[in-house]
């Protein structure tokens, strides 16, 4: 268990130290206890829906954990429940383009603008419910848009869209895949680091090892007290991380 090792290391010398140091030790516990206290954790799933999410929508209700979907657009009645069920659960339902395609969305301000309006409404004619977040294809820090991706930040501003990026990835994104161990490892050591830990992972067909690692990272960080809930336009967000090495 990764995530208490240091804790585990110091409570082991205590037997050869003397009081005083004992004091020190415990003082020291307690601070990185306080440290590991507290934590936000935002679960994302990025592309979906896919075959998995079904999956992936029972494993946290299993854990009673909301999280994060960043969708595309998908009109097959599979998805159109899928969409359904991420509202109906309590988790939140973000955008990620209707189409994903990057050489089309990032071209003007016109094709942006035209590709969220229809994820939107499409989003919301299936769940009632219109979504509020976004995410850019490749995050905000893409080296694919033509056009400068502050006027696209200034539409999403002007539209009360908040878009989110992400500061810890699984790695599923990698070409050649993650394995189970890989993508819990990259996780667990990446939420160590931030008070406010915003994961990026995918919901897309082909990766199962994403699908297969959740539960043992929900439960690790269960077990660490991280708090692990739902992005909404309430969170202040992780924004502008270059993005340019992950292509989704
Ligand atoms: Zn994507």
């Amino acid at each position: 268990d990764d995530s208490n090792s240091m804790v585990d290391i110091k409570v082991e010398t205590v037997s050869q130290n003397t009081k005083e140091d004992i004091k020190d030790i415990k003082d020291e516990v307690d601070e990185d206890i306080t440290e590991l206290k507290n934590k936000k954790v935002y679960l994302t799933f990025d592309d979906g829906p896919s075959k998995n999410t079904t999956q992936i929508l029972d494993i946290l209700d299993e854990y009673n954990i909301k999280a994060t979907f960043f969708v595309v657009g998908k009109t097959d009645n599979y998805s159109k429940d899928i969409y359904r069920r991420i509202v109906d659960e309590g988790h939140s339902l973000g955008l990620h383009s209707y189409s994903h395609r990057y050489e089309i969305i990032y071209e003007s301000l016109d094709n942006f603008q035209y590709d969220l309006y229809k994820l939107q409404e499409f989003l919301y004619d299936v769940t009632n419910y219109k979504a509020n977040i976004y995410r850019f294809p490749g995050g905000s820090g893409n080296e694919v848009s033509e056009e400068d991706i502050e006027v696209f930040v200034e539409f999403l501003n002007d539209n009360n869209i908040t878009y989110f990026d992400w500061n810890v990835i699984n790695g599923d994104a990698s070409s050649k895949g993650v394995t189970v161990e890989e993508s819990y490892n990259n996780v667990i050591n990446g939420v160590k680091i931030y008070k406010n830990s915003v994961v990026l992972m995918h919901d897309a067909n082909n990766k199962l090892s994403t699908v297969e690692s959740l539960p043992l990272i929900i439960e690790t960080l269960l077990e660490n007290e991280f708090e692990i809930l739902p992005l909404s336009n309430e969170v202040k967000p992780i924004q502008q991380i270059e993005a340019n090495k992950i292509y989704e």
